[in-house]
C-alpha cells in the first residue's frame, strides 16, 4: 500500500515543485507548498493538477 521511498523522491507537486508527503491515511500526497492533495489510484501516485484536491478556502 505503501509508497515507495524512492518514488516518492522524485514526486513533486506539478504546479509548485515542492516536495509531496504522504496523507496521514496514505490515501494520497499532499503538496507542502500549496497544499493541494494528490490521490493514488491502484498505488500509482496521479501527480495532475487537475485531479488534485485544491485547498479548502473558503476565499473567493
Ligand atoms: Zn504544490
Amino acid at each position: 500500500m505503501a509508497i515507495h521511498p524512492r518514488l516518492l523522491e522524485m514526486l513533486a507537486c506539478p504546479l509548485c515543485k515542492a516536495d509531496v508527503v504522504p496523507t496521514a491515511d496514505g490515501s494520497g500526497l499532499l503538496c507542502r507548498s500549496c497544499g493541494r492533495q494528490y490521490p493514488i489510484v491502484e498505488d500509482v501516485p496521479v501527480m495532475l493538477v487537475e485531479d488534485a484536491s485544491p485547498v479548502s478556502e473558503d476565499r473567493s
